[in-house]
């Protein structure tokens, strides 16, 4: 297997080359072509299998295949319990993205917001966040995530055991109804089962 069959953009496939990765992992594998196909997905993922390529690759191709008409807006979000998480993702979405016309970046809570406002008003493609500082920043009405087209949850059981299942209900209510929503979880509790019920529509499921 080789990334030049799942349907990626020469853009990316450089990128990922540069990057020195030959082979997609077994969840990139299975999870890439499902989100090109514009389905949800419940997926199994722990750190370390790949993952964050897994859902970032795709969410590239779908965007730069289908420019924005008008001004530049949050077309992905990418929900994520810790600022480390977010900070890494961030690294990895600018990565992969090094030869496309997609901005990114990341807001998480315990920091002045004023630099994360400064480079939302900018334009942004992609959005990483932590789900307190995201809601805090839309109640201030310094966030608008009303054209979100697709939703990553990831980590999803730790955002849960962190607290942060009231705070992600509240992102949903403000959210489009219509988007694609990908959720990773390393396990699968009742209470995950229940969120994905909830959040996710005739999700596939792919696990790594
Ligand atoms: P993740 O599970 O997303 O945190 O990724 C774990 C590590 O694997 C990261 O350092 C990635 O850069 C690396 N990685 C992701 N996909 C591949 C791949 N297809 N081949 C080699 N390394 C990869």
């Amino acid at each position: 297997m080789s990334f030049n069959t799942l349907g990626l953009s020469p853009s990316i496939l450089k990128a990922i080359e540069e990057k020195g990765y030959t082979t997609p992992s077994p969840i990139q594998e299975k999870a890439i072509p499902v989100i090109l196909d514009r389905k949800d997905i419940l997926a199994s993922a722990q750190t370390g299998t790949g993952k964050t390529a897994g859902f970032t690759l795709p969410i590239l191709q779908i965007l730069s295949q289908n420019p924005p008409a008008g001004r530049r807006k949050i077309r992905a979000l990418v929900l994520t319990p810790t600022r480390e998480l977010a900070a890494q993702i961030l690294e990895n979405v600018r990565e992969y993205s090094t030869y496309l016309d997609i901005r990114s970046t990341v807001i998480f809570g315990g920091v002045n917001q004023n630099p994360q406002v400064a480079t939302l008003k900018n334009g942004i493609d992609i959005l990483i966040a932590t789900p307190g500082r995201l809601l805090d920043l839309h109640q201030q009405r310094l966030l608008n995530i009303g054209s979100v087209e697709i939703l990553v949850l990831d980590e999803a059981d730790r955002m849960l055991d962190m607290g942060f299942a009231k705070d992600i209900n509240r992102i949903m209510a403000i959210l489009p109804e219509r988007r694609q929503n990908l959720l990773f979880s390393a396990t699968f509790s009742l209470e995950i089962k229940k969120m994905a019920a909830g959040i996710l529509f005739d999700p596939e499921l792919v696990e790594a």
